[in-house]
Parts: structure tokens; sequence; C-alpha cells
């Protein structure tokens, strides 16, 4: 009340004040939410739009693949294992292409043989990439299984600098 503020400086105050309230929620909500538990809640703010967003250009293209992309980071992807959920008894779980494991998103993106060719040289060059940030025994020592795999390549923002397990000496 002693102090005074412009109508600037007053504007933003209540900007942040808002944004932190319900960004606090947000989190909140999101860690009670199974179907999230790929999104990183780290970078998640009100008023900032998410990074999957942020990285593409405006082309068809792109807004067609990050809608993907945002689909399966939110849960939302339509996967046998997902329709199931809903449809217990008609559907059956295990991948309609391969017709070997049950069709959830790690097998999607990490063991699908069906997609083997594709995921050769893309995944080859994620991994060349984190690899010279990280180096290969921090690579190997964090992305020994599956889950960490999908985890990376749905929402890398998961493993930041500080985040990855060290080889104890
Ligand atoms: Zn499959």
């Amino acid at each position: 009340m002693n102090q005074h503020y412009n109508k600037l400086d007053w504007k933003n105050i209540v900007r942040t004040a808002i944004s932190s309230h319900w960004t606090v929620k947000l989190k909140a909500d999101c860690e009670e939410k199974s179907t999230l538990k790929l999104l990183s809640k780290r970078n998640l703010n009100i008023g900032q739009t998410h990074n999957v967003w942020d990285t593409i250009s405006s082309s068809v293209k792109d807004v067609r693949k990050a809608a993907t992309k945002v689909r399966m980071l939110t849960g939302t992807y339509m996967l046998q294992t997902l329709k199931v959920k809903f449809n217990q008894a008609e559907i059956d779980p295990t991948c309609p292409i391969c017709k070997l494991e049950a069709e959830d998103l790690q097998h999607l993106l990490t063991s699908c043989l069906a997609y083997r060719h594709i995921r050769k040289s893309h995944f080859q060059q994620i991994k060349e990439y984190v690899v010279s940030k990280i180096g290969n025994s921090v690579w190997t020592i964090n992305f020994n299984n599956k889950m960490a795999i999908t985890e990376l390549l749905i929402d890398c923002q998961a493993w930041l600098k500080g985040t990855f397990s060290q080889m104890t000496k």
C-alpha cells in the first residue's frame, strides 16, 4: 500500500502473480494424470507455449507432425492399448502392424519391427547428437532401457544438464 506503482509495473506484477498461481496448479494437476507421465513438467509455464510448438516452422507439414507429437505427449494418441481402456471387450491391444506385442508408445517408438528402417536412420542421428553432448558412458548408463529412450524421444526436456546419472568413480 505504501509503494506507488505505475500502471505498467502494476500490470506486470499482477500478470506474474496470476501466471505463477496457475503454473503451480497446472504442474500439480499434471502430476496426477497418468497420461502425462512423459511430459516434462520442468518448463511447463502458463503463458508460454511448449517447445514442441516453439521448435517448428509454420508449414502445414510441420504443424501436422507437431500435432501428432503433442498427442503422444499428452497420452491422447490413439494406440491399441489406449483403445482397450475404452472398449475392453472388443479391442485387441496387439500392434496391428507387426502383431507381435501390445501397441503402446514404447512399442511404436522403440520396438515395432515394421518401423525398424525409419527408426534406424532417425534414431542414429538423435543418439549421435546426444552422445556428442554427454559422452558414450553417460549415454550407456542413462539410456539402457526402452522407457528412457521413449522419454527422450517424446520430451527431451526431461533430460537436462545435471539430470543424468553419472558413472561412479
Ligand atoms: Zn508393432
